[in-house]
């Protein structure tokens, strides 16, 4: 590992506001990095008025045609930091070929990589798609045909499309891989490697961005790379400079009223609150609404729908909060975003940072909230290591901290099992009694009519419904099926990850 010229905050894209030491000799200005009048006129309507480090860093070998290996989180301008370059190369030649390819960890980074590529590209003619799971594949598959310049990704859904000859992308001249390190923690290495083996073998520019360099990557990087430029390695972990963290010691059986309380007063405005699991965000914002905030959620059980209409109905302002699980949040960019509620104290340190991440971006300021119960001291004393300080901690005036709460927000794991048990052992109780019913009506010369309606489960009405599955659902497990794939990497699996 090299060069490296300063590092890359979450959060807030370096390098945008206050300059540091490590600033020398980097480009000042989009300009001197060489790019062309319609991304630098995209750039000026996008109101960036200098290239952040990882920027300034990436963009010159990139457009040299080098390889990559960036070291740079959500919230550093890394999007872009591939996407300039990507798309100043693509324009120098004829379009109508799919000769860039992004790989991303979740739906909503595809998403969003999309998006900042559609703002990038309005003043020049190179066409985009975003391919992803939970939606329908003949949009996606209408663009392969197409053969739009670059797509961006997520690993199952595009091994999908690939089985098919619309969707070979014999033409890709450069890839990247997007937060490499999640989408190895996600179980996607072996869908990444049958990907490679399907691109063609001719030369390839490829990048590879992650928000940290563990051994793994290294070794991936190793064998994908050919010798990269290295940017930013030596990486300090600090979330942004505009972020104000603040720790709330909190019994863990009052951390709802704790965040109920805090919106009442208004110390909380719109916020992303982060919880452990897709059961505890379910139970959260449940209880959340009842108090009448307007509340949102997004995790890997909900439909592809549910999760863009939460996003956008938290962007738009309709929902105050957003209640969300780690794994879909990363990459989720929300302008003006005041606060982020760490509900449960990541386990990672690395998590921490990418919540808090959140917030401030793109110079602005905010709030990162951390409620951590007793019990969640020691993961709390590993994140203030790895950030490098003491977090401020506070008590809420005024809060009865030894107050009873009756209803618990989590349901223990052996509960809910047991209330599974005991509705089966019911159901199967008057299946029963139903087949008896219909038994002695048969024996004593009754009519059959009304007899599916009983109880019973799996008549043709369900096996009617299941040969009726559309195609898009059908693929990933028929894949699955020939036993070719990880279950954690198919378009259908990646959303159950969060
Ligand atoms: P990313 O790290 O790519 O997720 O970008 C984080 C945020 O920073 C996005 O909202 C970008 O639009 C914004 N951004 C990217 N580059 C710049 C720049 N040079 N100046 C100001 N904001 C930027």
């Amino acid at each position: 590992m090299s060069s490296s010229q300063g590092h890359t905050p979450a959060g807030r894209p370096a390098g945008t506001g206050n300059s540091n030491a490590g600033d020398a000799g980097r480009a000042g200005s989009f300009r001197e990095l060489g790019l062309n009048a319609e991304l630098m006129q995209a750039v000026e309507d996008l109101g960036f008025t200098k290239p952040t480090p990882v920027q300034a860093d990436a963009i010159p070998p990139a457009l040299a045609g080098r390889d990559v290996l960036a070291c740079a989180m959500t919230g550093s301008g890394k999007t872009a930091a591939f996407l300039l370059p990507i798309m100043q190369r693509l324009k120098d030649r004829p379009t109508g070929r799919t000769r860039a390819l992004i790989l991303s960890p979740t739906r909503e980074l595809a998403a969003q990589t999309h998006q900042h590529f559609e703002d990038l590209a309005k003043h020049s003619r190179i066409r985009g798609a975003a391919v992803f799971g939970g939606v329908g594949m003949k949009p996606q598959e209408d663009a392969f045909r197409r053969g739009v310049e670059i797509i961006a990704a997520t690993p199952g859904r595009l091994l999908d499309h690939m089985q098919y000859d619309y969707a070979k992308l014999a033409d890709i001249e450069i890839l990247v891989l997007d937060e490499a390190d999640r989408m190895l923690d996600m179980g996607f290495l072996p869908d990444i490697k049958r990907i490679m083996r399907q691109l063609p073998a001719k030369a390839r520019q490829t990048m590879l961005f992650s928000a940290t360099i563990p051994a793994p990557i290294l070794e991936l990087s190793r064998t994908l790379l050919d010798n990269p430029a290295r940017i930013a390695v030596e990486r300090r972990q600090a979330p942004a400079t505009g972020v104000t963290q603040t720790l709330y010691p909190v019994p863990s059986n009052l951390k709802v009223e704790l965040l109920i309380e805090l919106l009442r007063r208004d110390e909380i405005g719109n916020a992303i609150v982060f919880c452990r699991t897709k059961h505890r965000s379910n139970r959260l914002a449940e209880k959340i609404e009842r108090a009448g905030f307007e509340t949102a959620r997004i995790h890997g059980n909900r439909s592809q729908n549910q999760r863009t209409e939460a996003l956008a109905g938290f962007k738009s302002g309709l929902y105050r909060v957003l209640v969300a699980t780690d794994i879909v949040a990363r990459g989720i960019d929300v302008e003006a975003l005041e606060h982020v509620v760490n509900f449960d104290v990541p386990n990672v340190p690395e998590d921490y940072i990418h919540r808090v991440g959140r917030t401030a971006r793109a110079e602005a300021t905010g709030d990162a909230f951390t409620f951590v119960s007793p019990d969640e001291e020691n993961d709390m004393r590993a994140i203030e290591r790895a950030v490098g300080r003491r977090i401020e901690r506070r008590q809420v005036e005024g809060f009865d901290y030894t107050a009873k709460t009756t209803e618990k927000l989590e349901v223990p794991i052996g509960d809910r099992i047991a209330e599974i048990r005991a509705r089966k052992k019911d159901e199967r109780s008057r299946a029963r009694a139903n087949a008896e019913k219909k038994a002695a009506r048969q024996a004593s010369g009754g009519s059959m009519s009304g007899s599916m309606s009983g109880g019973t489960s799996g008549g043709s009405a369900t096996g009617g419904r299941a040969s009726s599955r559309t195609s898009d659902d059908a693929a990933p497990r028929r894949r699955r099926r020939r036993g070719g794939r990880s279950g954690q990497g198919g378009s259908g699996s990646q959303s159950s990850a969060a």
